[in-house]
């Protein structure tokens, strides 16, 4: 897919009511966004599945739902004042401010590029006979390639953990890479700023307190951690699940939903043993990993990302990557954080953080993995990878939301064929006998061709189509979305053909 693609699905999520720009009519606010009709029902729907696969599917996970605003002492405590910091570069000619390890990323992803189509390349050439280990080792302009890359990734990573921002200034240089708008390499200096949104609360007559909107909900539930432990007699290993906003001053907003100031996680803390923690973070990558290939777009679009950075707080870490219409993207990141964070909140509050083991005889402070997921970069990825356009018979052309059935905003649409006749009333009839269980919609303007078409868009998975015959022996046609194929069906099995594929409890099964 190519950048041309991410156009259109942009423009199409906003046509059809998913997401709008925030503050439109007055010409938009930077990297925020508001979901429309449609999209605030998948949104919810995206949620509702990470939640029940948290919460239902695992007797040991609770959730909560903690306040936005929070002690500012907690963001000293996480590491945050300090050190939640990006670096930038600006273009001296463009004026556009980037992140410097993104520019650096994506040289490197480009040479990945590079070379991975060498190798496709090859493969077709020699067909079955191909060996691909032996052609990646011996091919002279894979191997120039591979080692311009890994010495740049080597310089990289180094200068990531050291801090030193004059390093990938330089590898900026070194690597000849040019601002994509003004083609220069006139590059500032490389500066850090810290992505936290502060404000004020209380008046400021009583001396106003600085506060900041959370950059990440975690450290809501840290401090909950033993508040929910003692209240719900938890035991370890168990977690806690939450959904909220998170606010971050992202220095470069050009990415749609990508990357936006305002934005929603989905994070679960799990509370293990010390010492037990790899063998937790190996199953939560397993378990996540699956979440996401049950939604069925291709095993292919998925893969790991170790970090070659660890945060100060982690142990291990690796990130979930789709492949978006710009290329691979993480959308989850998964993190084993030690007992960082419970440490660091014992020794800024002065209160006990502890775990009395029954089984050991002991206290500790529990070791942590994370999980956490953007509730928007996964809505991206979801209707990007669910986007199609489809050549039909006769040289027509539709855009199809190929959306998992029970993500899609409005799972059956009921049209009478004609506006008279009583089959307006009779599609009613159906709508109310089965909106208790599934979202409806119902739709009597324009052809029935134009109809499906408007449903193809917004990637409802049944049409029903009302018409005379339905009145004398109470069938109607089913429509279904990806094939297209039409069947006659009586009115009264339509809510099991439906709730089958419709169901959320059947995509869990897939998973649990
Ligand atoms: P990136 O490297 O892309 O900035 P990150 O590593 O800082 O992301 P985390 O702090 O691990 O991200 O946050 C967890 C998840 O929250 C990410 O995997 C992503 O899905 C989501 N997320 C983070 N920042 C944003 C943002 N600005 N807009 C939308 N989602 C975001």
């Amino acid at each position: 897919m190519s950048e041309d693609v991410f156009k259109k699905i942009v423009s199409h999520c906003k046509e059809y009511g998913f997401v709008f720009q925030s503050s439109e009519i007055y010409d938009g606010l930077s990297a925020v966004y508001d979901y429309g009709q449609m999209g605030v029902e998948l949104k919810n729907n995206i949620k509702k599945y990470w939640w029940d696969s948290m919460v239902l599917l695992n007797e040991n996970v609770v959730g909560i739902d903690s306040a936005i605003f929070m002690h500012p002492t907690i963001w000293k405590a996480s590491g945050h004042v300090d050190a939640f910091n990006d670096p930038l570069i600006d273009n001296k000619d463009s004026k556009k401010r980037y992140r410097a390890d993104v520019l650096i990323e994506e040289y490197m992803a480009k040479i990945d590029d590079k070379i991975n189509k060498e190798v496709e390349k090859a493969a077709k050439k020699f067909g079955d006979s191909f060996d691909e280990t032996m052609y990646r080792q011996t091919n002279p302009r894979v191997l120039e390639n591979q080692k311009k890359r890994d010495e740049v990734h080597t310089r990289f990573a180094k200068a990531l953990n050291d801090g030193n921002l004059d390093e990938l200034r330089q590898i900026i240089i070194d690597c000849e890479i040019a601002d994509p708008i003004s083609g220069t390499r006139n590059w500032t200096d490389v500066r850090q700023f810290n992505l936290m949104f502060a404000t004020e609360m209380g008046s400021t007559a009583d001396g106003a307190m600085k506060v900041y909107l959370r950059p990440e909900t975690a450290q809501g539930i840290f401090v909950n951690f033993l508040n929910v432990q003692k209240t719900g007699r938890m035991k370890i290993p168990f977690g806690i699940a939450q959904i909220g906003k998170a606010f971050r001053n992202e220095i470069v907003a050009r990415q749609f939903i990508f990357r936006m100031r305002e934005f929603e996680q989905m994070e679960m803390q799990f509370f293990v043993r010390p010492g037990e923690e790899l063998g937790w973070f190996a199953k939560w990558k397993e378990t996540r990993m699956k979440w996401h290939k049950s939604l069925g777009f291709g095993d292919n679009k998925y893969r790991f990302h170790d970090h070659d950075k660890l945060a100060h707080y982690a142990n291990a870490a690796t990130d979930i990557e789709f492949e978006m219409p710009f290329g691979f993207k993480e959308v989850e990141g998964i993190h084993s954080r030690t007992d960082f964070d419970l440490s660091s909140h014992e020794k800024f509050s002065g209160k006990k953080l502890q775990y009395f083991d029954p089984e050991l005889n002991k206290s500790y402070t529990p070791y942590v993995i994370e999980t956490s997921i953007g509730v928007d970069r996964m809505f991206l990825s979801t209707v990007s990878a669910a986007y199609a356009e489809e050549e039909l018979e006769g040289g027509e052309t539709r855009v199809v939301l190929k959306l998992p059935a029970a993500l899609a905003p409005i799972k059956l649409a009921v049209l009478p064929l004609v506006k008279k006749d009583g089959l307006p009333e009779k599609a009613r009839e159906i709508i109310d006998a089965l909106k208790f269980d599934f979202k409806c919609q119902y739709d009597e303007k324009d052809s029935i061709g134009k109809r499906y078409r408007r449903q193809d868009a917004i990637g409802t998975p049944y049409c029903v189509t009302v018409d005379h015959q339905s009145l004398e022996d109470n069938t109607v046609t089913i429509r279904y979305r990806d094939t297209m194929q039409q069947e006659r069906v009586a009115i009264g099995r339509l809510s099991d053909i439906i709730a089958d594929k419709v169901s959320m409890k059947n995509l869990l099964k897939t998973i649990g």
